[in-house]
């Protein structure tokens, strides 16, 4: 049986970025994926620059556009444009990319990982945990980290984050060329996809085309949308190949660990619930998820409790405002659409949303201060 300090469940973004901040600390980490590496992720690549704080290496290799332009349109018009100031805030990543970079990085600094394999069994003895896998191996560990994604089933095992989590249905392709969308802008389409919105966002020479749909489980399973959004980003040629991925969501404050486990990333229900929004808390998950593993085997404590407390000073915070936000947005969009994004200081401040320069949170106190003072005058 080996033996390693922490075992990861799931070697997507969440789980390689684990891996690389504990195998730097210098412990035994093992991964244990269930596919076999090479599949496009569904997975557009915005991600806020102010996140090179939580990463564990440099990645400009992997991005492929650095954004200027936010460009906000109602049904292919009545264009708004959200200049992003000073040095861009906001890129375009290659996920499949990253993920590989983070990994290949964990596995020079030691971690292993095991695939394509599947967890069969855990269980604890004498505060270890026990993993017995799809390879016919058993594995032991210290500590074990929850990355197993949108789909996670061992969230729900170890009764980890909301009891009944929310999805957002979405569908992803990648066309070559950029269609009409420049190389340093990204595209939010609203008006054609109900309870939520299209986005195009560019890579050197391909687009990352998506479809959300965030309330009520509207479907996106319709040709004549789906051709309608692709036509508005400019392209013609519509035999395009695209992924549906039901996404978990940010569904209120819960315990995101246990005794000696923890969740990170999707699996943690931390994504967006307005904006889709996914690779920064998982960068975020990770790098705390990392400390307090450190702090609890640096000091022979088996208390994550801080983990929780942490993703939700940092991330649910906000997301609490986001949730209400995108109810209201989403069940009334027309009038979100002229109130909000049209209003005038809005597309700079969904830019700065996006760049990581500000939270709802931040937002939603800025709009109630602006309520009072207008009722108190
Ligand atoms: C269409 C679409 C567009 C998006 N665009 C953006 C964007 O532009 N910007 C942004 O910030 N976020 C975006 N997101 C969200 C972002 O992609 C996710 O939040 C991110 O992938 C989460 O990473 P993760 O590692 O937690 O999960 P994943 O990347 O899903 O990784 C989970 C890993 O676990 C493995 N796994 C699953 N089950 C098991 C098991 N039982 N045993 C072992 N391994 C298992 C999987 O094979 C996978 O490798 C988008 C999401 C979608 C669906």
């Amino acid at each position: 049986m080996k033996d390693f300090d922490i075992i990861i469940i799931g070697g997507g973004l969440s789980g390689s970025s684990t891996a690389l901040n504990l195998s730097k600390k210098g412990y035994k980490v093992l991964i244990i994926e269930k596919e076999v590496f090479g599949n496009i992720k569904p997975c557009a690549g915005g991600m806020a620059s102010s996140m090179k704080k939580f990463l564990p290496l440099n990645i400009d290799q992997v991005i492929e556009s650095k954004i200027r332009n936010v460009e906000f349109r109602w049904e292919s018009s009545d264009n708004v444009v959200a200049d992003l100031s000073g040095e861009s805030p906001f890129w375009i990543i290659r996920r499949e990319k990253l993920d590989q970079l983070l990994l290949n990085e964990a596995l020079k600094y030691g971690s292993e990982i095991i695939r394509p394999v599947q967890v069969e069994e855990i269980t604890s003895q004498n505060k270890t945990w026990i993993i017995k896998c799809s390879n016919q191996e058993t594995y032991k560990s210290k500590f074990l980290v929850i990355a197993d994604g949108s789909q996670s089933h061992w969230v729900r095992y170890f009764d980890l984050g909301p009891r009944k989590p929310k999805f957002a249905n979405t569908l992803a392709l990648r066309l070559k060329g950029l269609g009409n969308i420049p190389k340093d802008a990204v595209r939010f389409e609203f008006g054609f996809v109900k309870y939520g919105f299209a986005w195009a966002f560019p890579l050197k020479d391909s687009l990352n085309i998506g479809l959300g749909t965030f309330i009520n489980n509207k479907t996106l399973e319709d040709e004549d949308l789906n051709n309608k959004v692709i036509k508005s980003f400019g392209f013609e040629d519509l035999s395009f190949k695209a992924v549906h991925k039901r996404l978990r969501i940010w569904n209120g404050v819960h315990k995101l660990n246990g005794d000696r486990v923890l969740a990170v990333g999707d699996a943690a229900s931390l994504c967006d619930p307005f904006l889709a929004e996914g690779i920064r808390p998982s960068l975020i998950s990770s790098y705390f998820a990392a400390e307090n593993i450190d702090q609890c085997l640096s000091t022979n404590k088996n208390d994550l409790n801080n983990y929780s407390i942490s993703i939700n000073n940092e991330w649910g915070k906000s997301m609490a405002w986001g949730k209400r936000i995108a109810q209201i947005f989403y069940r009334f969009p027309k009038t979100g659409y002229q109130l909000g994004v049209k209003r005038k200081t809005a597309p700079k401040r969904i830019a700065q949303i996006l760049s990581g320069q500000m939270s709802y949170e931040d937002i939603a106190k800025r709009v109630i201060k602006r309520l009072l003072t207008k009722s108190e005058g």
